[in-house]
């Protein structure tokens, strides 16, 4: 009798290790995962100015966005952050940690600036959302340039990355062919957010771009990057910096989330 019920008790812990474990694989199938990246971090401040770091107001901003991610699509997302702290990460390393997640998208948050000498630097304004491309013009050309002048920061950049140099132009021609399998949906999650980011947030249009990129070049999912607003301009500044404005930019990046999932359901 003791024998049966300590068999009865096997199986039943047997059958329920096995359920457990069906529901675990068929949950991770089913979730859509979202990878964030607040660029810049650590000794890379990214754009400096007005106050601000950019760096800050990237983390900010997807801390935001994961939490408005998982209340409001809870049970269908997993979100990954390529950091949740001020810590320095290589654009490689951001790739490789969407890539080991085998994200389902990818979006990069940072905030633009021009240079120095620009005129009008302080009231240049306005959102943009880059997917990966070759530029059509000079402009998108400078912001891809100093998104990946961050590669100098590492000593061997040059072997590690291929022979890519951020700041040669020859270097860009990779992207004039690449990621074109995802382009599609990339561009259909720029346009969201990019729409959202004008009228759920207020900033300018300056529309959905297309540069070199290295991070959404080494992603092999949809992806894009967005540039909150700008850093030399004060106003935009004390937008992205205050409470109200970081909560309103993180809303206009969820809603192009919330369409992407629901395009995959
Ligand atoms: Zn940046």
């Amino acid at each position: 009798m003791k024998k049966r019920r300590l068999i009865s008790l096997a199986i039943l812990f047997a059958l329920l290790y096995i359920g457990v474990n069906c529901q675990a694989s068929t949950k991770e199938k089913d979730m859509i995962t979202i990878v964030l990246d607040p660029g810049h971090g650590g000794k890379d401040f990214g754009a400096v100015e007005n106050g601000a770091k950019e760096k800050e107001i990237n983390l900010a901003v997807a801390k935001k966005l994961r939490r408005l991610i998982e209340k409001g699509l809870k049970g269908k997302v997993d979100v990954v952050m390529t950091r949740t702290t001020d810590v320095y990460l290589t654009l490689q390393q951001r790739a490789d940690i969407a890539n080991d997640a085998d994200g389902d998208l990818f979006m990069s948050i940072h905030v633009n600036s021009v240079d120095k000498k620009s005129p009008g630097r302080q009231t240049v304004k306005g959102s943009s959302v880059y997917v990966l491309g070759l530029h059509k013009d000079q402009d998108n050309m400078k912001v891809a340039m100093r998104e990946n002048s961050v590669i100098e920061l590492e000593s061997d950049y040059k072997e590690k990355y291929s022979g890519f140099d951020p700041s040669k132009d020859e270097s860009y021609i990779i992207f004039e062919m690449a990621q074109k399998r995802n382009l599609g949906e990339s561009i259909r999650v720029a346009s969201d957010a990019q729409n959202a980011l004008v009228n759920r947030a207020g900033r300018a249009n300056r529309g959905v771009r297309q540069a070199g990129f290295w991070v959404l070049w080494a992603t092999s999912m949809p992806a894009v990057l967005v540039e909150l607003d700008f850093i030399c301009n004060p106003q935009s500044v004390k937008y992205m910096t205050s409470e109200e404005g970081e909560d309103e930019l993180a809303e206009s990046l969820f809603i192009s989330i919330k369409k992407f999932v629901e395009r995959r359901n």
